[in-house]
């Protein structure tokens, strides 16, 4: 499929989660598949609002890139940070950098700074678009283009779901769409700064993130989905539980 195509089959999409489902809310962490998002959001004057969520822990470069992209595209972008008191809990009880110590830390961490200000930001919302692609991660390969998020009760979409990485860089360089700078020093994908380094060439592309830990568990728990338990399970955790 040619990059016009699939460009066109991501905008109509993108029309048709903005008509069905207002207030339509893109989530940006200004990866390069966000920033593709981004610059169809802008260029076509779509009715879809922008957010991101500032960790606290977020490199420069990326607060560069928010000021260049403000600045090129004029689009507001609501801005979500933690609570103070959960992370002032959090720090107090486990230290700044907890999050190297355990897969659990690691997820409280993500919790108070990601999923708690992500849940914040969907509140009354219709529906929520992420730059999530099957190519990126071992913890990606059935990312669906359409889907319900059940844990926070509105439409999912990830219009981006089947492009590679040739096809964001491909609609990068076409549309001179601003990056950020790390991924010229080998981040292909970047997050909190403690939690994201370089990869070799060939590695996965988030295996720089939290990459002291195993590839199925590094998620950070901004993109759950309920755990589904076979039928015949399920039958059987229920009759165990009945008393
Ligand atoms: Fe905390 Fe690292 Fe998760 Fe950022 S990526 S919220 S610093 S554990």
């Amino acid at each position: 499929m040619t990059l016009d195509t699939r460009t066109a089959e991501a905008l109509a999409l993108l029309r048709r989660i903005a008509d069905d489902h207002p207030p339509a809310m893109l989530a940006t962490s200004f990866g390069a598949e966000d920033q593709v998002l981004t610059d169809l959001v802008a260029r076509h004057g779509l009715r879809i609002r922008l957010f991101t969520i500032d960790t606290g822990r977020l490199p420069d470069e990326t607060h560069a890139l928010v000021e260049r992209t403000r600045e090129r595209y004029g689009l507001p972008i609501d801005v979500y940070v933690p609570d103070t008191r959960e992370l002032q809990n959090l720090v107090r009880e486990h230290g700044v950098n907890a999050f190297y110590r355990s897969v659990e830390l690691r997820r409280r961490c993500c919790a108070v700074r990601k999923s708690a200000p992500l849940a914040r930001a969907l509140v009354a919302k219709g529906a929520w678009i992420t730059g999530m692609r099957r190519a990126q991660s071992v913890t990606r390969t059935d990312v669906p283009v359409e889907d319900h998020d059940a844990v926070h009760g509105l439409p999912k979409f990830n219009p981006l779901a089947a492009w590679g990485d040739d096809g964001v860089w491909a609609y990068v360089r076409a549309h001179g769409v601003p990056t950020n700078e790390l991924h010229e020093r080998g981040y292909p994908s970047i997050g909190c700064a403690p939690c994201t380094r370089a990869v070799a060439p060939g590695e996965d592309t988030r295996a720089g993130r939290w990459w002291w830990e195993n590839p199925e568990n590094r998620e950070c728990g901004l993109h759950r989905r309920p755990v589904v338990i076979p039928v015949r399970e399920a039958s059987r955790v229920l009759s165990e539980a009945s008393p």
